[in-house]
């Protein structure tokens, strides 16, 4: 076992990148602006009053506001039917104005999500899930490729770390996060296992892995005997924890500040790795806030002023 004192992962900071690539965004968008006199423009709309999904709306339209990308927000109430969303999303894929469209997940139960997922137009479709861009990922043409998995592929090539060749582990199968990443790295020539909730002994296989990109949803799932040492950690998780106590042993040194966010709004975040363990014996994380999720928010961007691009011809 390796001593928390002899040895601390290093850190993949996720703004770093994700303002360079925002950064980047904003040029190019200027540019179309110069030389075509187009500026994009993103379509977000929110039904329902879920309070993680708002948070992200408005990351996503401030995002907008930063790099030059016109955005509009929809808000629906929680009763909206499906019949109701599929009349807006018809609308937006009509209006000439509007370059990329986002229906922020997850929906409303009564709402019909594939339904809605299938109706937005694929040349507009910025979160690359309509069936004809996830066939396209698959087939190794990709169109739109959804934001997480972009994002985290652009995290690991900007920190120069190697991809052909790795073993790479993804837990979680996912339409949005899962499969998507784990088609992209294996487009990338790594050796690709997908783990899910049947995987028999899950950490002999995790601890293979010199790339490992946790997106399950359980805060703290993998632990320290869960990982190779020296390893890479994509943590995807976004989990929130409320116990005071429970810092200490999670978060190691970080434990007050994350004490006080308790305090402060009920709640910190936590991925889907344990980070003080992960810290013992990881080479790399991406700590949670202020990893993938940032990057998502990054290629939302780059995707929209793709689209605004494509679609003429440009
Ligand atoms: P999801 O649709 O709920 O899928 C979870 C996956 O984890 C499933 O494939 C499930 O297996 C697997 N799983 C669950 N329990 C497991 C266990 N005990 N052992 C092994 N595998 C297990 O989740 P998602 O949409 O991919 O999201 C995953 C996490 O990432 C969530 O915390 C979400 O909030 C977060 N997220 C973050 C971002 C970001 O930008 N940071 C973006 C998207 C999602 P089965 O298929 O067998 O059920």
């Amino acid at each position: 076992m390796v001593s928390l004192e002899k040895k601390r992962a290093q850190i993949l900071e996720g703004r770093f990148v994700a303002d360079q690539i925002k950064q980047e965004v904003a040029a190019d968008v200027a540019r179309l602006l110069t030389s075509h006199g187009i500026k994009p423009r993103l379509a977000a709309v929110l039904v329902g009053d879920d309070d993680a999904s708002a948070v992200y709306v408005r990351n996503k339209v401030r995002a907008c506001a930063e790099v030059g990308i016109e955005s509009d927000q929809r808000r629906l109430p929680a009763t909206t039917t499906t019949d109701e969303l599929l009349a807006l999303v018809r609308d937006l894929n009509q209006n000439k104005e509007v370059d990329g469209i986002l229906v922020q997940l997850p929906l409303p139960r009564q709402i019909d999500e594939a339904a809605i997922i299938e109706a937005v137009d694929p040349a507009k479709d910025v979160d690359g899930f309509h069936p004809s861009n996830v066939g396209l990922l698959a087939m190794g043409q990709a169109r739109f490729v959804p934001c997480t998995p972009a994002g985290i592929i652009e995290l690991l090539d900007r920190n120069q770390i190697e991809i052909a060749g790795a073993n790479a582990c993804v837990v979680g199968r996912s339409q949005i996060v899962g499969r998507p990443v784990a088609s992209l790295l294996l487009q990338r020539d790594a050796t690709v296992t997908i783990c899910h909730s049947r995987t028999r002994d899950l950490s002999d296989v995790t601890r293979r892995a010199d790339i490992l990109v946790a997106a399950i949803g359980r805060p703290a799932f993998i632990r320290g005997n869960y990982i190779k040492p020296g390893a890479v950690l994509i943590d995807v998780g976004v989990n929130k924890i409320t116990d005071p106590n429970e810092t200490d042993s999670l978060f190691g040194d970080e434990a007050e500040r994350r004490i006080e966010a308790i305090e402060k709004r009920g709640y910190t975040l936590i991925g889907d790795v344990h980070p003080a363990e992960a810290d013992a014996v990881a080479g790399w994380r991406t700590p949670v806030p202020g990893g993938v999720g940032l990057l998502t928010v990054a290629m939302l961007m780059k995707n929209t002023l793709q689209a605004a691009k494509w679609r003429r011809n440009l």
